[in-house]
């Protein structure tokens, strides 16, 4: 009897874990959700001004990819951020490093620890893996390319609202500039910052 407690009580535990992993992570990419992210930021934030030590912040954005589900259908837009997310987490250090999915095609990463030059060499990593990515459909490789904008604590922001704000900035002036490249909000003129409130500092539609 005891041994069957045991054994139900250790069974609810489990079952518990994982709906809290459901709760926490986007079922299509099996990153986190922009929730988790947001509360991580946060934390991230005060650690980092505790310690006075950098960090930094980068949100991605599939290029084109209306035209990549209209040319090939949602389906394969699908497998695409599959495998877009597959290569971020291939790229990064698992159990350290915080990566999430934005609602629909943008992705993000907050990097521990890590100045600006180490978050381009991280970011220009996952950009270079994804445009050899080439999926593809029909027996066709389907070029693929990813844009993000950079900001790092404290240089570009003092809480994780601003540093949002300034990687989006930087990840609409790489669009600007031509896609299929890595910007940091130092990189950003004057005139480059996005007019409208940043999609990613805002809840993702569901
Ligand atoms: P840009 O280079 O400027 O980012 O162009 P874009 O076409 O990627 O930008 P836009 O924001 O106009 O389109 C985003 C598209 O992402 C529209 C939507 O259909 C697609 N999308 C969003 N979420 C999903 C998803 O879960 N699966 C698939 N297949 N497509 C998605
Ligand atoms: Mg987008
Ligand atoms: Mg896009």
């Amino acid at each position: 009897d005891t041994l069957k407690v045991a054994a139900h009580m250790i069974s609810l535990a489990i079952q518990r874990q994982r709906f809290y992993q459901m709760s926490i992570k986007d079922e299509l990419t099996g990153l986190y959700s922009f929730r988790y992210f947001k509360d991580r930021l946060h934390e991230e934030v005060s650690r980092s001004r505790r310690y006075r030590i950098p960090f930094s912040l980068v949100i991605f954005d599939l290029d084109k990819f209306k035209s990549i589900n209209d040319t090939y259908g949602h389906p394969f837009g699908n497998v695409v951020l599959k495998k877009a997310a597959e290569t971020v987490l291939a790229s990064i250090r698992i159990g350290v490093d915080m990566p999430a999915r934005f609602g629909g095609e943008e992705l993000a990463l907050i990097l521990p620890h890590t100045d600006e030059d180490g978050c381009i060499a991280v970011a220009e990593r996952i950009r270079t893996r994804i445009q050899e990515l080439c999926p593809v459909f029909e027996g066709r490789p389907v070029s693929i390319t990813i844009s993000g904008g950079i900001a790092t604590f404290p240089a570009h922001g003092e809480d994780g609202d601003h540093l949002l704000k300034k990687a989006d900035d930087a990840l609409y002036a790489a669009k600007q500039r031509g896609r299929n490249r890595i910007i940091t909000a130092g990189d950003l003129g004057q005139g480059e910052a996005k007019k409208s409130a940043p999609a990613a500092a805002s809840p993702p539609p569901e």
